[in-house]
């Protein structure tokens, strides 16, 4: 047989194929959330769910049981007005999110002004940096903004995807030492 021969050289697919099954249970989740949150909930651009966050009314309906209500700078109102949405944890009740760059801050202290603490915290963020209310923009800008806030989901989706992965290698790695240690 000549060397050259494509049939002389022997497939080794089948170990890849064999590696990533092994691998598969740690990042398959994490992927295919991402795959079905870009392609199936967020990338149509005017997807109602999608789009809800955008008007104040629907913000400020996520402040219920916000710890801060009188006689302070967070209250929900502005809260709401500079973008923001209460996302609470168990142990964190004054969680809050920007809807669009999805910069989260907690710790809110009652003079904190929501605006200046979304300007300092996100300072690359389109919405923040608005000058008319989203009922002002004309469809063009509308459709501009929304490219920008699919572009911070596609980062968040990837950075949480990476996250999982790099998780999932630090423990098999951990798990290989542990067998290696074993055996000598
Ligand atoms: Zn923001």
């Amino acid at each position: 047989m000549l060397r050259n021969d494509v049939s002389y050289v022997k497939p080794i697919t089948v170990d890849v194929g064999t590696f990533l099954k092994f691998e598969k249970d740690f990042w398959l989740g994490g992927f295919n959330c991402l795959v079905h949150d870009l392609t199936v909930n967020k990338m149509d651009p005017l997807n109602e769910e999608d789009t809800r966050m955008y008007f104040y009314e629907n913000r400020i309906k996520s402040f219920d049981g916000w710890p801060f209500d009188e006689d302070c700078k967070c209250t929900p109102e502005n809260m709401a007005k500079a973008g923001f949405i209460h996302t609470p944890t168990e142990n964190s009740p004054d969680v809050a999110m920007c809807f669009f760059c999805f910069k989260e801050l907690e710790g809110w202290e009652p003079e904190d002004d929501p605006e200046k603490e979304h300007k300092s915290h996100s300072p690359s963020c389109h919405f923040i940096a608005l000058t008319k209310t989203v009922e002002e923009l004309t469809v063009e800008e509308f459709f501009k903004l929304q490219k920008e806030r699919h572009k911070n989901i596609i980062i968040k989706s990837c950075n949480q995807a990476i996250g999982k992965f790099e998780e999932a290698a630090k423990s098999r790695r951990a798990e290989i030492l542990k067998t290696a240690l074993e055996e000598e």
